[in-house]
């Protein structure tokens, strides 16, 4: 039978079927029939049928699960699972001053990766040509094609208008605004992809492989250049009527007036991104030499375990968990997730947003959430990513 042939006959209920069963394959890893049925909802003859098909099309392979002959009278129990090679995904994190790609699958593993150091706002022409030398690059080192690639998601740090595909951002990332980026990588890698923004993959990348694993609720921030956040919310990712939710970085502090490149003063951004608490720690380094400010400064989670520098850090966390205490008032969330390039810091990070929230969220509301670093640190987007690839990826026809 050809393959249009085949691709004509299935129906669009059978497809349906299919790319569930394997973003549940690729959620869980071996599953029995049983289990298929119960996490898709599915009827036993549904899954029975799915099965076949993507047996047949070598995409699964189905074995009689070890321990089985117990089982009694009838079929022996057996196990359904995605075949290595069929399952390999790509991700691209796109950061402000960074490129990287990566193959693998949700469930963290990287068969190939490469990176590039690159200021992404200005260009983007030159960032989307990247990325797909990246891409190539990281298909080579795991031995597979374009066409071995089953679907690919791509995190950038700019809000996304769901309606148009769009970038949308007048002040952020201007030279890309009206750029479709989804399109412009298929074009160029020839896989399809899903766009999001990038602490909507971090969110996605620590919810399922890192701290907020099982969690429904939680609030993910990317604090880095930028301040953004990721919303899981009912255990469903929230992206607002447009996908321009989680704007986190241009809420107002209260007292604050510094002038934000968004055109607001007092922005949370302002005060929190990483270059500013990079410029502030640079200041009591100098202090403390009598020195002028030093040109390159040590890692920030080493900086984060002196006792001077570490007081800016914690402040910085203070500011940071103002403006989340009141989300966490309004959302209240099982974990907020502080990640991103400052969520390096670490401990006295967590501890200033920890104080905010106790002193400014409801008691029983700061009571009820965690506050922790990201367990990925600044590759939860990349892993957020090949997680939305895995669970959005084609199937074979
Ligand atoms: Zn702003």
């Amino acid at each position: 039978m050809s393959d249009l042939h085949e691709s004509a006959a299935l129906s669009a209920r059978r497809q349906r079927t299919r790319t569930a069963l394997l973003a549940v394959l690729a959620e869980y890893g071996a599953l029995s029939r049983a289990d298929l049925g119960r996490l898709t909802g599915l009827s036993r003859s549904a899954v029975g049928s799915a099965v076949a098909d993507l047996r047949e099309q070598g995409a699964v392979t189905e074995e009689t699960a070890p321990h089985a002959h117990a089982a009694g009278r009838g079929r022996p129990a057996s196990v359904v699972s995605l075949r290595r090679e069929s399952g390999l995904v790509l991700g691209i994190d796109l950061g402000h001053a960074h490129i990287t790609a990566a193959v693998g699958t949700g469930d963290g593993t990287v068969a190939g990766e490469a990176t590039a150091e690159l200021d992404i706002d200005d260009r983007p022409e030159e960032a989307l040509d990247t990325a797909a030398a990246l891409a190539a690059d990281a298909m080579r080192q795991a031995g597979c094609e374009p066409g071995g690639i089953l679907a690919a998601a791509a995190g950038i740090p700019a809000a996304m208008d769901l309606r148009t595909r769009a970038v949308r951002a007048p002040t952020v990332l201007a030279r890309w605004i009206g750029l479709d980026p989804a399109a412009e990588l298929e074009r160029r890698i020839g896989v399809p992809f899903e766009v999001a923004n990038d602490a909507e993959m971090g969110a996605r990348g620590e919810r399922a492989l890192g701290a907020g694993r099982g969690l429904n609720d939680l609030i993910y921030v990317k604090a880095s250049h930028g301040v953004g956040s990721g919303l899981v919310l009912g255990g469903q990712i929230y992206r607002g009527a447009s996908g321009l939710s989680g704007e986190i970085g241009h809420i107002q502090l209260p007292g604050a007036s510094n002038w934000c490149r968004c055109g607001n003063r007092g922005c949370l951004e302002t005060a929190v991104s990483v270059v500013e608490v990079r410029r502030q720690l640079g200041h009591v380094l100098a202090g403390a030499d009598r020195r002028s400010v030093p040109r390159e400064l040590p890692p920030l989670a080493e900086l984060a375990a002196r006792p001077a520098t570490a007081r800016v850090v914690t402040d910085a966390g203070r500011t940071l968990g103002r403006v989340l205490a009141d989300l966490v008032n309004f959302l209240n969330p099982a974990a907020v997730i502080v990640g991103g390039e400052l969520g390096r810091a670490g401990a006295p990070l967590i501890a200033g947003v920890r104080e905010s929230i106790d002193r400014y969220a409801q008691p029983a509301v700061a009571e009820a959430v965690e506050v922790v670093a990201g367990a990925l640190g600044v590759r939860a987007e990349l892993h957020g990513a090949l997680v939305m690839a895995a669970g959005r990826r084609r199937t074979r026809t």
